[in-house]
């Protein structure tokens, strides 16, 4: 540790063999196989050369997000199910736009990383012979879905946590990134280091710097959150993507993310159970008058709507191709369209769905079979959702209970939520980045294709940090970094950097919380589930000139207690800008309705003759999807000097690796190190 006054201020320089970035799921797993990495190659106190840098211990999607019973997708270890690894790659790369390789290893890597939770102490139930029992959840043909509960990834992140301070080694808490050193251009650029400002050190005056130097950089800071208004996303999960494409990192398949019904008092996913057991949904006015039982002038009988409301448990995330014909993403549509109106949606347990006139009561008897047959097996055959739901799943009404909400007295308030994004930074067969020596895991990176059977978030997220961490190990080694040739590089950077925070206090400069309200409002508006390419068009450019404005007019936070929310704020602009150029991109590829998007077309296809399209007053239709583009995927790289900031490329698929070696010549590899050559 070294402390150096830059540009005035101290500035603390710390030495790593690898810095990793983000203490969920994903970075904490990371650093658990680095050590052990490292043991294993005989290095002596490898916990002095890895470190966890993170915003929030407590915070991001794996500590804080959850739903009924969240889900860990993982090949199939039933004793009487056959399943492969070739199998589990063809349901990730499905809906296309998913490279073979990386869907490949994540099978193949899948039940060892399972087993390895398993061992630090996540508790995934077993039957008394050790079975660990399977269910099926969205985009999945298997039973290959385990849960370990609500909070499966929040226990995923503690027992990892537990293990790496076992370990010995440091997780440096509320450290918010505010840059990425880069040395060096073409082949040469690397990310030489991670500047954070110590949250804790904030007083009005003043604030302290940190530097991360590393040989490798680990990128696990998670999805970008606070990009949506409408977000199941727990609060103060930012992300970093915007630093991150100003480093040179390239984006991919940053137009699939994933939306679907969520409560927002507390935001928590409402699929699975809460779905089963068949609530009854409603309508408020803005002044909580006027109940309505919105939904049923859109069915034509009690069932049908039962049985979409019943479906949404494992047909959870907004599917456009699950609405025509009555399906059950039709609820989605519906519920987004009440919102629209200014009214508020309500899951209400304590009664079942409400019939209109010339409908007939709820039954379950009358549900269509696989509804029926499901909670007839699962013993659901209460009288009420509650009481089905109490059978089913009781640890889903007690985390509502833990947040201040009784679902057996008061309603739930839900909207269609942004939840997830399948996309994120191009990664290769070993999660490195298009920069060497930087790897990106977890949501932050890419390797979804533009449908994902649930639950394979977490374990995509496991995968990328063993691969990373045996590359890293196996192909960098262990040293400490030596930047001492690129010193002045790295000062000019910091100066700059500690300039351009200066201008944040400039007294004509922007209103940083007005520039996330602004960015969050026109993501959920133009960037949300559904799409069109003028409207998006004219986002992009509003989102192009706010960040420019930034650029040019700084914030005008007063002290520095609001440096970090500017921070955030500029790099969350330049996030913005980047979806909606890729929105734009991929919609005037006419790319039509794919994944958990939908994109309005005049000659579409109708989505129900009531859904009324306001400006025309006829019924909404949609563009189907463009099945051609499923053999690519949209790549996205920052370039200051393009009119739109980014340019895009479209990419082919890697395909899965086919060559299936001998034992001795695959033994020689390994032992010779080949393996990481390629
Ligand atoms: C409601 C909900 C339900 C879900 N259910 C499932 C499910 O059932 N199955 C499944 O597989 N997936 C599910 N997901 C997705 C899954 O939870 C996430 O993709 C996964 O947990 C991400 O893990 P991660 O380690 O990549 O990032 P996160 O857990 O989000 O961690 C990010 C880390 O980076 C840090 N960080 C963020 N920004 C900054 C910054 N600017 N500076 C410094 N540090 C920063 C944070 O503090 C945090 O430590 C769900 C997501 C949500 C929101």
């Amino acid at each position: 540790m070294e402390t150096k006054q830059i540009a005035n201020k101290n500035v603390t320089f710390h030495n790593y063999n690898t810095v990793i970035v983000g203490s969920g799921a994903a970075g904490i797993n990371c650093g658990v196989h680095l050590y052990e990495f490292m043991e294993r190659k005989g290095i002596n106190n490898p916990q002095d050369r890895i470190v966890v840098v993170t915003a929030g211990l407590g915070l991001g999607a794996s500590r804080m997000s959850g739903s009924d019973k969240q889900t860990y997708y993982k090949m199939g270890t039933s004793p009487d199910v056959a399943d492969s690894a070739e199998e589990f790659a063809k349901s990730l790369t499905a809906a296309g736009c998913c490279h073979g390789d990386t869907a490949l290893i994540e099978a193949i890597v899948s039940l060892r990383e399972f087993y390895h939770l398993v061992q630090v102490g996540v508790a995934f139930p077993t039957d008394t012979t050790g079975i660990f029992i399977g269910y099926k959840t969205d985009h999945d043909p298997y039973e290959r879905a385990t849960s370990a509960g609500p909070k499966t990834s929040k226990f995923m992140s503690e027992a990892l946590q537990r293990q790496l301070q076992r370990y010995g080694v440091r997780i440096i808490d509320n450290q918010e990134v505010a840059h990425l050193l880069t040395t060096g251009s073409g082949s040469d650029r690397r990310i030489a280091g991670v500047v954070t400002i110590d949250r804790t050190s904030i007083n009005k005056s003043n604030y302290a710097m940190n530097v991360y130097l590393g040989e490798n950089i680990v990128l696990a800071a998670g999805g970008p959150g606070e990009l949506y208004k409408t977000s199941v996303y727990p609060k103060g999960q930012l992300g970093i993507h915007g630093l991150a494409f100003k480093a040179g990192l390239i984006g991919a398949n940053l137009t699939e993310s994933q939306f679907g019904l969520a409560s927002i008092k507390f935001r928590w996913n409402v699929s699975g159970t809460y779905m089963q057991a068949i609530p009854r949904i409603f309508s408020i006015d803005a002044e909580g008058k006027d109940e309505k039982e919105f939904l049923t002038g859109f069915f034509p009988t009690m069932s049908k709507m039962a049985t979409d409301i019943f479906l949404k448990g494992y047909q959870w995330p907004f599917d456009p191709q699950r609405i025509e014909n009555l399906q059950s993403s039709l609820i989605d549509i519906l519920v987004f369209n009440e919102t629209q109106k200014g009214r508020r949606v309500f899951m209400d347990f304590l009664h079942n769905p409400v019939d209109r006139a010339g409908m007939k009561e709820f039954a379950v008897d009358d549900l269509e079979p696989e509804a029926k047959g499901y909670l007839q097996k699962a013993g659901a055959l209460q009288k009420t959702p509650i009481e089905r739901l109490a059978h089913m799943n009781t640890p889903a009404i007690e985390i509502y209970k833990e947040n201040g909400i009784d679902l057996y007295s008061e309603p739930l308030e839900i909207a269609v939520c942004a939840q997830h994004n399948n996309g994120g930074f191009a990664v290769d067969k070993w999660w490195q980045s298009n920069i060497p020596h930087t790897f990106v895991i977890g949501e932050m990176a890419g390797t979804h294709g533009v449908k994902r059977p649930g639950g394979s978030a977490l374990n995509s997220g496991q995968t990328g940090g063993l691969r990373a961490a045996e590359y890293i190990i196996n192909a960098y080694g262990c040293e400490l970094p030596d930047y001492s040739g690129k010193k002045a590089d790295i000062e000019k950077q910091l100066s700059q950097l500690i300039g351009r925070i200066e201008t944040y206090k400039s007294s004509s400069g922007l209103t940083a919380e007005e520039v996330l309200e602004e960015v969050r409002s026109r993501m959920t508006a133009s960037g949300g589930h559904i799409r069109e390419l003028n409207d998006a068009q004219k986002a992009l450019k509003y989102a192009i000139e706010l960040y420019k404005s930034i650029q040019q007019k700084g914030f005008n936070s007063k002290d520095a207690t609001a440096l970090i929310t500017a921070i955030q704020a500029e790099h969350l602009a330049l996030t913005s800008v980047a979806y909606l150029k890729a929105i734009v991109e991929l919609l005037k590829q006419g790319s039509g309705s794919r994944g958990s998007h939908l994109v309005l077309a005049k000659d579409g296809i109708e989505i129900h003759p009531d859904v009324i399209d306001k400006a025309t007053n006829k019924p909404l239709k949609f563009k189907p999807e463009n099945k051609s583009l499923r053999d690519s995927i949209l790549h996205i790289e920052y370039d200051q000097s393009s009119p739109d900031l980014f340019r895009c490329e479209t990419i082919k698929l890697r395909p899965a690796p086919t060559e299936r070696k001998a034992f001795e010549p695959a033994w020689k590899d390994y032992r010779e190190g080949k393996i990481y050559n390629s």
